[in-house]
């Protein structure tokens, strides 16, 4: 993991744990098997990715001791933690040693919950080793990661803070002449200026490019009158993410048919934001978006679903997609980020994030939604 971390937040961390506890419970699951990823950092504060050295938590339901078992090469840097003071029974191990049996030692593994991004490798270790019955544990997460407490929002605002802040600056970078992959570098660079602990993602997309919605930078020089997509984020050091997308006209303003679809993906955009509130599905806010584009003929352009939640993912729990009857509850945060993809030609695309509130919404991204000519 490489990280030595600062010892965990020892209330927080229960109130977690007993969460989980209860909706494994719910999900009707005897334990749960949570491997390094943005699950284990929410529930222990603990950051860092898997190897092919196992380590995990194991949390049974029936609210025995959890379970850490880490590699102790690992375990050196990690005892700041503080997990022993926590009730958690750790179990190191070194090479030679059955880790996966080590794991599941006096644990009831009927049925076993073992998180999303779990390497296939340990999931397939973990069953030999007894665990034969396994489920996603996303479910489960999601019921408590999904809304968002007072810190977690506090720090979700700072980052749509800091990358407003970085659009802001687009048009001291954006200008016809440049690539995508000049004007992206200085776009990194300020994201981790204004805040951010690494720039997660830069995608300047420009022209044709602009129809791929995922296209990230290319050695292609942006033309006068073009429009460029500029969709950008990171995490704080917090480990909660900012993600957000306005659509530039580099140098002049774009034709009158372009300009029209513009101001409907906004009027879209618009509708969808204003429609989250308590209460209102997930497939809800995709069609309010969905329903202005058809209006004008341009649904067929737009091409991915409306949004994602975030917070120490980029995209999480839960996504706001046609075929989701997921009721908003107060302190879920997603993105709104309908676009218009033409193939071969132009796209655009405006995203913020959301907050549900008590009533309704709160933006996390404030900067003017219109096409702005840089
Ligand atoms: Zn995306
Ligand atoms: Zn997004
Ligand atoms: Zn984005």
């Amino acid at each position: 993991m490489g990280t030595s971390p600062a010892a965990a937040d020892a209330a927080l961390v229960r109130r977690r744990l007993d969460r989980l506890r209860e909706a494994a419970d719910h999900a009707g699951v005897a334990a749960t098997v949570v491997t390094p990823g943005s699950d284990l950092r929410y529930l222990l504060g603990l950051s860092g990715s898997s190897f092919e050295r196992l380590t995990c938590l194991v949390v049974p339901t029936d609210g025995a001791s959890p379970v850490f078992v880490s590699p102790a090469l690992e375990y050196a840097g990690l005892t700041g933690l503080g997990l022993e003071g926590l009730g958690v029974d750790v179990r190191t191990w070194v090479d030679g040693e059955d880790p996966y049996a080590l794991a599941l030692a006096g644990i009831a593994t009927d049925r076993v919950a073992v998180s999303d991004l779990t390497p296939a490798l340990h999931a397939f270790r973990l069953r030999e080793a007894g665990a034969t019955h396994q489920v996603l544990a996303g479910p489960i997460l999601r019921e408590l990661r999904m809304r968002k407490d007072p810190a977690e929002l506090e720090q979700l605002r700072l980052a749509g803070a800091a990358i407003d802040r970085v659009h802001a600056r687009v048009g001291e970078w954006l200008q016809p002449g440049r690539t995508e992959a000049e004007v992206g570098a200085d776009i990194a660079a300020a994201i981790v200026e204004e805040g951010h602990a690494l720039a997660d993602f830069v995608i300047v997309a420009s022209g044709p490019n602009a129809a791929s919605p995922h296209h990230s930078l290319s050695d292609r020089v942006i033309e006068r009158g073009e429009l460029v997509v500029v969709d950008i984020g990171g995490p704080l050091t917090s480990g909660y993410n900012s993600d957000c997308t306005r659509t530039y006209a580099a140098g002049l303003a774009p034709a009158r048919d372009i300009a029209c679809a513009y101001a409907a993906l906004q009027a879209a955009q618009e509708a969808a934001v204003v429609a989250v509130r308590p209460g209102v599905t997930c497939e809800a806010i995709d069609e309010a978006a969905r329903a202005v584009l058809r209006e004008s003929g341009l649904d067929r352009y737009f091409i991915h679903r409306t949004g994602h939640g975030i917070g120490l993912d980029v995209h999480e729990e839960p996504y706001i997609v046609a075929g989701s009857n997921l009721p908003l509850e107060p302190g879920i945060t997603f993105s709104v980020e309908p676009g218009v993809y033409v193939p071969g030609e132009w796209g655009a695309r405006i995203e913020d994030i959301v907050a549900v509130t008590e009533t309704g919404v709160e933006r996390l991204n404030n900067r003017p939604r219109d096409l702005i000519v840089v």
